[in-house]
Formats: C-alpha cells, structure tokens, sequence
C-alpha cells in the first residue's frame, strides 16, 4: 500500500490546480488520469486558444454564474481572474484581453496553458499516474483507500476532479458521479450546458454557416424571461453561437417538445426606429426590392429566406403598405424559432448537473457528508456563460479545494 496526503482523481485544470495548491503546503500529492497526458480537454478549449478566463471585478464574474452564483462566490474570491492571471504571468505565460472580455494566452496556445501547468506539477514533485482510471474508492478507518490495477493507494484526503460528461472522448465520462454517490452525494441529473439548438425551421440549413454579430435571443421559462445577447449562428439543424449557446444553459435541461425563442436581429434599435427607417428607405428606394431594402438591417440570405417564409411579397418597395412594413419590423425585431430539441449532452461544451451542491461546503469544496472528500471543477453541479468563466471555476475551485484540503492535514 501507497501512502499519500492527498490523491487527486482527475489531471484537467481542477484537478491540477489543486494538486498545485495544495504541494505548496508540502503535502504528499498523488493524481490518477485515465488518459496518457493531462488536460486533454482543457487543450480543446476556445478551439486551440484556451479562453482562460473573463475580465470583471469578482462579482461581475460571480453573478455571471446565476443560478449557482452562490454557490461559486466564495471560490471565485479565493481566486479571482487576476490571481489566475498572475498565477500563469509569474510563469512567462502573458495573456491578452479581447473585445468582448475575454482573455486568453498571448500565444493564443492552449498547449502553452497546459505546460505551465505541467510544469508547475513537476517542480512541485506532485506524482501523476497516466493511464490509470479510476474504478472505485473506499474509505477504511478515516483513510481513502484507492486500488489500481499494479498498486494500492491509501490517502488522508481525496479530491474528485473528474469534470462532467460531455465530450466523453477526452477523458470526462462522468466516474465522478459514482465516486460522490457511492459515498452517500446525490447526483443532479446532468443534462447539456451552452450547446447548439435543435429548431424546426427548416430554413436554417439552407443558411448554416451564416453568423450575426449581435442579436439578443430570449425565451420565457414559466414567468421569468431569459434574454442573453452576442453572435449567433445558423447550423444545419438550428441555431448556434455564443448568444444561444448562453440561453441555452437555462432550457437545455427543459426542452420537451417545443420551446419557443425569439431572435432580435436589431437589437440596437426599438422597433419603432426600425419602421422610421423602413419607411424612409422605401420612399428613398421605390424601385428597389423588398429584399434589398431590408438587407441594409441583415444579410440577404437571411432577409430572402425571412419574406419566403413568411409569404411576405418579394415586390418592389414602392408596393409595400404599412401592414407589411409593420410585420417586417416585427420579424426583425421578434423571429420565432421553434427549438425542437438541445444537442447531445455528448457534445455540449459543458455539464449541467452533476453532484449535488447543497451537499458540499462553498468555503471550502468539503463534502458535507464525508469528511476529508473535496470537489473541484465540472463533477460539481455548476456551469457558467461562454467566456472563460467555466475554466475559471475550474481553477477557482480547484485551488479552494487543493489549499483546504492541505489546511485539513495541518
Ligand atoms: C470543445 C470545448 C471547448 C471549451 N472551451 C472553453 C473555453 O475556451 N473556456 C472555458 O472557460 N471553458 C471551455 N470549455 C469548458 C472547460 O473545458 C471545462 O469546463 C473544464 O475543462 C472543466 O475542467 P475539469 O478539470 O473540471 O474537468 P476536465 O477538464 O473534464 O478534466 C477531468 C479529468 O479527469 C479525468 N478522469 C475522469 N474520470 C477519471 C477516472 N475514473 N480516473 C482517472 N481520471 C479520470 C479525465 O480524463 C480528465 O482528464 C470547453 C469545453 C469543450 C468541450
């Protein structure tokens, strides 16, 4: 038997962070990954660039995650982007910060991301045990007794860092769920976070591929009302991009049979502008077509297939009456899509879901069932925007748990 302080289940950025945090307090640190090399999912992450983390005081970041804004707070004040970024700076590691917020590493390099941490793993002598999956852990008298298939491991801590389910081929097949419920943890039904949406309109595949650069999208959830606003793109079975990918987090888990969302494709402007705007370039435009006219809002494939589908007249602009103009307006500024379904959980870029949060302490990632078992990262029922904020807790949380964890052992 192996003895160790802590063991670690899971080498993505959770599980390395707190491997990291807690060798600092000179503790023992042994992690098992089932896969040959560490992070591979965090190497896909912002398609190669690693969207590390998001711009914004504490709590901007923090109420970014409703609705487990609570539950995220007191780990992201732990370690907020800037302690996050400090950590990667003092490595050589610069990042840069983009329009929209988001940051990444400056060498626009997730294998950058990764080594820093790899490398930071090293020199703290932290022991990683590649192809070595996990299939069960006990507890014997007060120690956490993890057998593998050459050796035994017994720990005075364990922290499961196994992520959630979705894109199972890196290594994230959902082991954690049945570590936690093993030891008594309830499991909240994991469904997909920030995926693609599945509409009905047909239409969409004949325009995938086509992107907005701002639209606000919006649904109702029984009374409430859920905008978000950003990019979107057309797919071959919907819509997609990061404004969908974000209403998404809330009706993923919900979508029946149809759920009902509206596309504003001109959310600058009120809807009475747009029929001042309209109505002037009709009369500045008479000959031109209806098409035309509205391409000065949208594309013109977009606009083409929006008077198709909606028997909308393609004549010329001096035809057009007020009763059509006003239904233009409102398609622009309200166009139903008839979402039929969410993408596979497989293929979503987060988990909703996972162990139960009501079950772990926020102060310090504990399992308040099992005294010494900690939590990091997307095995926990918490998911945030597009943006970074989902490797941020990643890093947050791991650090929580990894520093108390180590503060147990003290
Ligand atoms: C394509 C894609 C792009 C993304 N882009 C971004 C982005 O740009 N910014 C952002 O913030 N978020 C992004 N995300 C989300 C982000 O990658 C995850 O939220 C984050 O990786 C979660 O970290 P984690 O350490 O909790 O889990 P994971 O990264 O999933 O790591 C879990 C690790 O545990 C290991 N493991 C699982 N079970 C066992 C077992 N039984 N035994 C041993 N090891 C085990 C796995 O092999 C894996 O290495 C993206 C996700 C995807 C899929």
């Amino acid at each position: 038997m192996t003895e160790t302080d802590i063991c670690i289940i899971g080498a993505g950025p959770a599980g390395m962070m707190a491997a990291i945090t807690a060798a600092a307090y000179s503790k023992k640190i042994v992690i098992f990954e089932s896969n040959t090399t560490a992070g591979r999912k965090l190497l896909l992450t912002g398609r190669g660039r690693c969207n590390l983390t998001h711009t914004g005081k504490p709590d901007e970041i923090i109420r970014a995650f409703k609705p487990f804004d609570r539950f995220v707070r007191h780990s992201i004040y732990e370690y907020p982007p800037q302690k996050l970024l400090d950590f990667f700076h003092e490595r050589g590691l610069d990042t840069v910060v983009e329009e929209d917020g988001c940051i990444f590493p400056a060498t626009h390099s997730s294998t950058d991301v990764n080594n820093v941490l790899l490398t930071e793993l090293k020199n703290k002598q932290v022991q990683i045990y590649y192809g070595r999956k996990t299939q069960n852990v006990t507890k014997q008298n007060n120690l956490f007794i993890i057998p593998t298939e050459k050796f035994t491991v017994s720990a005075k801590a364990l922290i499961i860092a196994t992520g959630g389910v979705s894109w199972p081929q890196t290594g994230s097949t959902g082991d954690g769920y049945k570590f936690a419920s093993e030891f008594g943890h309830n499991i909240t039904k994991p469904v997909a976070a920030i995926v693609p949406l599945i509409a009905a309109e047909k239409f969409c595949r004949d325009l995938a591929g086509l992107g907005l650069s701002n639209v606000t999208i919006s649904c109702k959830i029984g009374d409430k009302k859920i905008i978000d606003r950003g990019p979107m793109i057309f797919t071959h079975s919907g819509i997609g991009g990061p404004a969908v990918f974000d209403l998404s987090r809330n009706i993923a888990g919900l979508i029946a049979n149809n759920y009902k969302v509206f596309v504003d494709f001109v959310p600058n402007t009120n809807i009475d502008e747009i029929d001042r705007q309209l109505a002037e370039l009709i009369a500045e435009n008479p000959k031109k077509n209806i098409v035309q006219i509205l391409s000065h809002f949208l594309p013109k494939a977009l606009a083409n297939v929006i008077c198709s589908e909606n028997q909308i007249p393609k004549i010329e602009a001096g035809q057009i009456n007020k009763k059509i103009r006003k239904n233009l307006a409102e398609k622009l500024k309200n166009y139903p899509f008839n979402i039929v379904s969410a993408q596979d959980i497989e293929r979503a870029t987060v988990t909703r879901g996972g162990v139960d949060n009501s079950q772990i302490d926020t102060k310090t990632m504990q399992s308040k069932i099992q005294p010494g078992l900690f939590f990091a990262g997307e095995v926990m029922n918490v998911d945030g925007p597009c943006g970074g904020y989902n490797l941020q807790f990643a890093f947050s949380s791991g650090f929580l748990a990894g520093k108390s964890a180590a503060q147990r052992l003290e």
